[in-house]
């Protein structure tokens, strides 16, 4: 299959391996940025296949996991309201919210359905005239766009029975914040593939310069990530510090402009909190003024509430890399895929779940 057999080659990545071994002469420690490379750099065994001295420390590039309690409790307090249609991706319906979740509200009768695009959502709205249908709208650059062009449609089509509720987050913004702690550990970075094929890579330039940090534009295949962490490792033994595209197949240096610029329309940067990490300036978007009358949260005036983390979850530590699953005390016991505490044991791209399904055992007990 084109663009994934060759990525997927035993002796390519033998050859890489043997590369990397060759090239490092002391221990490094990087981070990939998204929960998607955290996937491929556990379910294939890659994190164990370093070279000795090579960490990876995976980052907070879950978008179901960043997403902030008190924006789950506001959806589920708008799902439960009669003549109500809460839609979102599939994950966000098993996430815990302080007191349940959108699954558990369906059984009780709510309306809540699970949709492949925002598109779907608005078509539910044009179809279905005396119900208020809401998209919950997470995720980081890559699902802005999508999100932006049904915030369009919508005006378009004069609907006043759809709206969203925005908990759209930056990827830049977070590995700065992460850069400033004074106890990161971080050398290098892999960049996402996907964020950097909408935005490109501009806004990771001045990072690279200012924390003098190597970061890597990487894919999502095993040989995407060996190679990104190849060039990130080169990179460090030589001193240098630049922004590198490995995912050459996928993304140019200004992204993708059409997508930008409806992103632009649509949403406006601010300051956001981010679930795990705590608020980060400039670090989220939310509907520009002229798409104000589709925000959800003042629709529905759904205001804060009092969240509750649950006590034994440790997800804030695993997204900013200072620990990771199998160190979590309900990893693999009170918390599994199919009976979760925190989103990332939920989400397809959580780094928990990561390690379930990779057959990892807890460390400490
Ligand atoms: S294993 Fe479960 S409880 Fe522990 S950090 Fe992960 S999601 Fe939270």
């Amino acid at each position: 299959m084109k663009y994934l057999d060759e990525y997927r080659d035993p002796r390519l990545a033998r050859r890489l391996l043997a590369e990397l071994t060759a090239t490092a002469t002391r221990p490094w420690r990087i981070m990939e940025v998204c929960g998607g490379q955290t996937h491929t750099l556990v379910r294939q065994g890659i994190d164990d296949l370093l070279p000795a001295g090579i960490r990876m420390i995976h980052g907070p590039g879950c978008p179901v996991c960043v997403t902030p309690l008190e924006v789950l409790d506001r959806a589920h307090a708008i799902a439960a309201r009669p003549g109500t249609v809460l839609t979102s991706f599939g994950d966000m319906l098993r996430v815990p919210g302080s007191h349940t979740d959108l699954l558990a509200l369906r059984a009780r009768g709510a309306d809540v359905r699970p949709v492949y695009s925002p598109m779907d959502a608005v078509r539910i709205a044009a179809a279905e005239p005396d119900r208020q249908v809401v998209f919950l709208a997470v995720g980081f650059e890559t699902t802005a766009p999508a999100n932006a062009l049904a915030v369009q449609l919508a005006g378009r089509l004069g609907l006043e029975n759809f709206s969203v509720l925005v908990s759209h987050v930056l990827v830049p913004p977070a590995m700065t914040a992460l850069l400033q702690d004074p106890d990161c550990e971080v050398q290098g970075f892999l960049a996402a593939g996907h964020v950097c094929a909408v935005m490109g890579w501009r806004a990771y330039e001045p990072i690279a310069a200012r924390y003098r940090v190597p970061i890597t534009v990487t894919g999502f295949e095993p040989l995407d990530l060996l190679e990104g962490i190849l060039m990130t490792v080169r990179q460090l033994e030589e001193g240098r510090a630049e922004v590198e595209n490995q995912y050459t197949r996928a993304v140019r240096r200004d992204g993708n402009t059409a997508a930008q610029r409806a992103v632009a329309e649509v949403f406006r940067v601010a300051d956001r909190p981010w679930r795990g990490l705590g608020p980060i300036p400039a670090s989220g978007l939310v509907l520009a003024p002229a798409y104000a009358r589709f925000d959800a949260a003042e629709r529905f005036q759904a205001t804060e509430t009092a969240t509750r983390e649950d006590p034994e979850c440790i997800a804030g530590q695993i997204l900013t890399g200072a620990r990771v699953p199998t160190d979590c005390p309900a990893y693999g016991t009170r918390c599994t895929p199919r009976s979760p505490l925190g989103a990332p044991m939920v989400s397809g791209e959580g780094t928990c779940a990561a390690y379930h399904a990779a057959g990892k055992e807890r460390t400490s007990r």
